[in-house]
């Protein structure tokens, strides 16, 4: 890998000694945010920097005493409504963002109740970009120019990284990137998405000074969900049915070799730029947007964790290509957590199974407040109570933090509006509380080390040898300082004067030459003694030193075979130490599976149930619409069937009277040939001869009258009533 850079002399980040024992407190800070309406009852004031009150609102101002009650509540810092965005990350976010280019993890929540500003400040509104684009910027503005190229670093998916060379990421961008060419190509601002472009619109450009620029890095991010303690990854790109979606798979934790929590099976993406990153970010947001909207879930009741990963492995000495050595790399990681909103769930007026869930919610954030509340006793009182990290997916992801494997920084959100008064209280407390609490301060990484071979490493040892000797109280004596004693040496001998003689009679120049030089033996003479002197205490300081060394070489070798002995003792017990570890993991493992499988067969044997139970009403409500059906056809028929009885019944009361009219006319027939056959013919009131019908009598009946017949009429009109006596006198007489 060819870099355009111009070496400058490496300069390793600045390290202090390991501070392991170190710590600092969790920095707890506070946010009011402006009221909205704005002429509603304010119930928080801010008093300085460091500290606002709280009253209670009209009505609500009598404590159980009948006292007044004001409280006051300190943190590290408080910022007030008009703070802006800029300042809050300057304070908060920007040490962290230092802390991850130096290879240090961090960890940054905001935490209130609904409605209290967490997401505006940790994402931001419209135009108003929060933390999270803020850190991706200036994360961006440091590494810009020192970033490797795609695909150098991967992920191994057990919370490590590793390298490969230029050549093979090469070819892996080709493979991996061309049929997605469009969606690589990296994004710019006219290009992205115009909902959240002002969003990252940040102009402060402001980058860590202190960037290794002997190093490559990468970035890496993951977005997931945390709700009703499970895992979901939001950036898992599974595919869609509009029709029958399904519901997401939750992930597992899981502990990597340096004991350090990590989602199994995550989905992190490489990105290359701030607007790359958020564009990533933005999806997971929709996405999740969607399956809450789709599972009918409350979305203030999750947990979003956006974790930026960066990866720097350093150059060769050459400053071409990244060492290939895996253990050369230094992965750091900024977790960035909007909490759900911390009020207790009846104030959200939730139901059935989303009550459920809320609980479970609160219980995780219930979950926190113990750890915190536990970690603190254990300072306060020197205890060594365990902390019930593992009692919610939320703690035990972080545990490392709390353990010492980076800073920790929490901004409450709070709202003054009346309301919220209560809640306020509950949250100010857990945050005083929380501040309480101590972390390990992390270990300085020694980043990317002072690896042999490289280019400066030389530089960079005569900077610690130079910087030791001067510890010592000067250099040591090499070959310009001993020309310099030869030079004092020489100096402190007297001068020869001039030994010419002009005049015999000289008297004066041979005593003063004679004089010199024995002056000059004489201290010749004393150099020599001095010299031998110095040489044999010289030789006895040696001599003594040699003693020294050989009874502490002696000291030494008896110390080492001890320790060997210790060492081997404990690696033979780290051995099996780390056997069991390896048995404990793998029951893990299993158990974890055994998990996923009873969580998949109960949320199996939940929709069967639910699917019986929709099918269950629906029976029942078509039981229902027949019975309703039946009822309605029964009192149809019936009101039919009555009509058809009244109809019938007319009808036969018709039939019925025609019938006694015919058999009435026969027996006048019958009647007239009775008459008639007797000879008399006897004379019929006038009456009955006006009821007479005008047609002939034998051309209604001419068939003649059987006995049968006579015998039936006289039946019909006896059953009748209808008939004279007279006729039937007639009748009776006819038949004998
Ligand atoms: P939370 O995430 O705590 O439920 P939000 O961040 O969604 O609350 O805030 C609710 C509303 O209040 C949003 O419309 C947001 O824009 C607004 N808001 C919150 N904090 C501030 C603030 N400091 N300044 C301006 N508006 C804010
Ligand atoms: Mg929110």
């Amino acid at each position: 890998m060819k870099t355009a850079r111009t070496k400058t002399p490496r300069r390793p980040p600045h390290k202090k000694p390991s501070n392991s024992d170190q710590k600092d407190p969790v920095g707890v800070y506070c946010r009011v945010r402006p009221l909205f309406p704005p002429d509603q009852e304010c119930c928080i004031e801010v008093i300085n920097e460091t500290t606002l009150r709280l009253h209670p609102p009209d009505g609500f101002k009598v404590n159980r005493n009948g006292e007044y009650k004001e409280t006051q509540y300190s943190f590290k810092q408080v910022f007030g409504t008009q703070v802006t965005q800029k300042d809050l990350f300057d304070v908060v976010a920007k040490p962290l963002v230092e802390d991850i280019i130096h290879g240090k993890n961090g960890l940054l929540f905001t935490y209130g109740v609904t409605g209290s500003g967490k997401t505006h400040t940790m994402t931001g509104s419209p135009g108003d970009g929060g933390l999270l684009p803020r850190c991706l910027d200036m994360i961006f503005n440091s590494i810009s120019n020192f970033q490797a190229k795609r695909y150098v670093f991967k992920t191994d998916d057990r919370n490590g990284m590793d390298i490969q060379s230029n050549v093979d990421a090469l070819l892996e961008r080709q493979k991996r990137d061309a049929p997605t060419q469009i969606s690589r190509t990296p994004l710019n601002r006219q290009r992205i998405e115009p909902e959240f472009a002002d969003m990252i619109n940040i102009q402060d450009h402001c980058k860590v000074e202190e960037v290794d620029e002997d190093s490559v890095y990468s970035v890496f991010v993951s977005y997931i969900e945390i709700y009703n303690n499970y895992i979901y990854d939001l950036l898992e790109e599974t595919p869609i049915d509009p029709i029958k979606p399904k519901p997401p798979q939750s992930k597992n934790l899981r502990e990597d070799q340096n004991h350090n929590m990590y989602i199994a099976g995550c989905t992190e993406v490489e990105v290359k730029s701030t607007e790359e990153a958020f564009d990533v970010f933005w999806k997971g947001q929709k996405k999740r947007r969607i399956a809450n909207t789709q599972l009918n879930r409350e979305s203030s009741r999750s947990h979003s964790v956006f974790m930026i990963k960066l990866a720097q492995a350093p150059l060769d000495a050459d400053g071409d290509n990244v060492l290939q050595e895996k253990e050369q790399i230094t992965v750091s990681q900024l977790s960035l957590v909007d909490l759900a909103g911390s009020e207790r769930t009846n104030r959200t007026k939730a139901e059935g199974n989303r009550l459920r869930e809320a609980g479970n919610i609160n219980q995780s954030l219930m979950t926190l407040r113990t750890c915190i509340e536990i970690l603190r006793e254990n300072q306060i009182y020197g205890t060594n109570k365990m902390v019930p990290y593992r009692d919610s997916k939320l703690t035990h992801l972080f545990k490392n933090y709390f353990d010492g494997e980076g800073k920790v920084r929490m901004i409450v959100c709070v709202n003054p509006k009346a309301d919220d008064h209560e809640e306020s209280l509950q949250v100010m407390r857990f945050a005083e509380m929380t501040q309480e609490v101590e972390v390990a301060r992390p270990v300085d990484k020694p980043i990317c080390g002072l690896t042999p071979g490289r280019r400066y490493r030389n530089q960079a040892f005569k900077e610690e040898l130079s910087r030791r000797l001067e510890e010592r109280g000067g250099p040591v004596v090499g070959e310009p300082e001993e020309q310099s004693v030869m030079d004092v040496l020489i100096q402190s001998f007297p001068p020869i004067p001039s030994c010419e003689l002009l005049d015999l009679n000289d008297e004066h120049t041979l005593p003063r030459l004679i004089e010199v030089l024995e002056k000059r033996r004489r201290i010749r003479q004393m150099m020599t003694e001095e010299f031998n002197k110095n040489v044999s205490s010289f030789r006895a300081i040696l001599q003594d030193a040699n003693g020294a060394v050989s009874a502490k070489e002696n000291f030494v070798q008896g110390k080492m075979t001890e320790k060997d002995r210790l060492i081997t003792s404990q690696k033979s017990e780290l051995e099996r130490l780390e056997k069991k570890i390896k048995t404990l993991e793998y029951k893990i493992d299993i158990l974890e599976k055994t998990t996923t499988i009873y969580e998949d067969e109960k949320r199996a044997l939940q929709n069967d149930l639910e699917n019986q139970n929709q099918k269950l009403q629906r029976q029942l409500s078509d039981k229902r619409r027949m019975e309703v059906r039946l009822q309605g056809m029964a009192s149809e028929n019936a009101l039919k069937w009555e009509k058809e009885c009244e109809r019938r019944v007319a009808a036969k009361q018709l039939e019925m009277q025609n019938k006694l009219w015919v058999k009435d006319e026969k027996l006048k027939q019958l009647k007239a040939i009775v008459t008639e056959t007797k000879g008399e013919k006897p004379q019929r009131p006038s009456r009955e001869r006006d009821r007479e019908p005008k047609v002939p009598i034998r051309s209604i009946s001419p068939s003649p009258v059987t006995v049968c017949d006579t015998f039936y009429l006289f039946c019909m009109m006896v059953g009748t009533g209808v008939g004279t006596c007279d006729v039937l006198l007639h009748v009776h007489g006819h038949m004998v």
